[in-house]
């Protein structure tokens, strides 16, 4: 369930490097190429199980629970979970998305001001 084209999908792979933090048979988590902030994670699942959260079928609700569980340990290993942080889904053409691969930001290690 990996489209060959999709740079997540390779980076699930090992196709192309990363520098991943976390790992397991569902998700990855690695850092972002262009951090935004002193922490910039992102947690994808392995697989290619939607495009964006717009895609979501009624049964994936749980896959998405478990990329918010593994930010939460994620910013607590990180050191930021005290302080907060930011959870981002950039979802299809106005927000943002340029991957079209499901993944969460987290982000913090600095003030991040008000987006809303
Ligand atoms: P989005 O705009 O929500 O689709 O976010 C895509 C993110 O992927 C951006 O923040 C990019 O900096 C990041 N990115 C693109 N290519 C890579 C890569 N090879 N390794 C890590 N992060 C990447
Ligand atoms: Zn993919």
């Amino acid at each position: 369930m990996r489209k060959a084209e999709c740079l997540f999908c390779k980076i699930a792979g090992h196709d192309i490097p990363s520098d991943i933090v976390f790992e397991d048979d569902a998700l990855i988590a690695f850092k972002d190429i262009h951090p935004k902030a002193p922490v910039h994670l992102l947690i994808i699942p392995k697989d290619h199980v939607m495009a964006s959260v717009a895609d979501m079928a009624d049964d994936q609700q749980l896959l998405l629970g478990s990329l918010l569980h593994r930010a939460k340990i994620l910013a607590e290993e990180q050191g930021i979970a005290d302080m907060g942080y930011r959870l981002v889904f950039n979802v299809r053409k106005h927000g943002g998305q340029e991957v079209d691969h499901v993944h969460l930001h987290l982000l913090g290690g600095q003030p991040l001001g008000h987006m809303v």
